[in-house]
């Protein structure tokens, strides 16, 4: 199984899984793109998977319709241009052969949902996660509709999949989240290494992604409220309290004015 990340907009990716014949895309926000990959590597396009309704993830569904020979689906509890295949928590589908168990992560949208493999590929490949706005590279999604407590149990429950599975975000967020990290705790080694490996990646035109459960658990403050490096600088930008909610709050809008 092959896994591309397509540039789209000024930031965007649109994730790309295809066996040498069939493709399924992730959050199309823009179907250029996509027909341009599909065109050249003479792929038919087999379904479009949907993680949240936002302009940037949806926007080139109803034109890749003549292409498609397969289903939408999206998170059941938004509105996704149809027709569409409405999923929520513990819900499975079949995505060219390999198992995938939706996930229920509000936050950025009230109705996002995640995608994670469920059991194994043909090849020894790390599980994939399509995790849209909630998870990014070293940050979150911004609270757009949900709240600080909806956030933190999405990441918590992202952050309890298994190490190795390989974190697929639908923006190229990381150096600037990496910035903010720093200033959250400058004495992150695993950080410090890891941005210096990402400014080589990016200085060559490649992606930082995918990264990894592991890897974010190591350098995403957002995903180390418990921390006490993190509380501690929580607190010092007015976090209401040391439990993890008030922590990522307190964080998240830290993140906001951030420059
Ligand atoms: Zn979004
Ligand atoms: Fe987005």
């Amino acid at each position: 199984m092959n896994l591309i990340a397509l540039p789209a907009f000024a930031d965007n990716y649109i994730w790309m899984l295809h066996d040498g014949a069939r493709a399924v895309v992730v959050d199309p926000g823009d179907a250029a793109p996509v027909l341009a990959a599909l065109d050249q590597q003479r792929l038919t396009l087999a379904g479009i998977l949907v993680t949240h309704h936002h302009a940037d993830h949806v926007g080139g569904v109803t034109a890749l319709h003549p292409r498609l020979q397969g289903p939408v689906w999206g998170p059941a509890r938004e509105r996704i241009p149809q027709p569409c295949v409405p999923l929520a928590e513990g819900d499975r589908i079949e995505v060219l052969g390999l198992p995938f168990e939706v996930l229920d992560v509000p936050g950025h949208t009230a109705g996002h949902i995640a995608y994670v493999q469920a059991g194994p590929g043909d090849d020894d490949a790390a599980p994939l996660l399509f995790c849209g706005d909630t998870l990014f590279s070293a940050g979150c999604g911004r609270l757009f509709e949900g709240t600080p407590a909806q956030m933190q149990q999405s990441l918590a429950k992202l952050a309890a999949l298994p190490g190795r599975t390989r974190v697929c975000c639908t923006h190229e967020y990381t150096l600037s989240n990496l910035r903010f990290a720093a200033a959250v705790e400058p004495a992150n080694a695993r950080r410090a290494e890891h941005e210096a490996r990402c400014r080589a990646l990016r200085e060559a035109g490649r992606p930082t992604l995918p990264s990894t459960v592991s890897l974010e658990r190591e350098i995403n403050p957002f995903l180390r409220c418990a921390e006490p490096a993190v509380v501690a600088a929580a607190r010092a930008q007015g976090a209401a309290g040391d439990d993890e909610v008030s922590v990522l709050a307190a964080l998240r809008e830290w993140k906001n004015r951030f420059r």
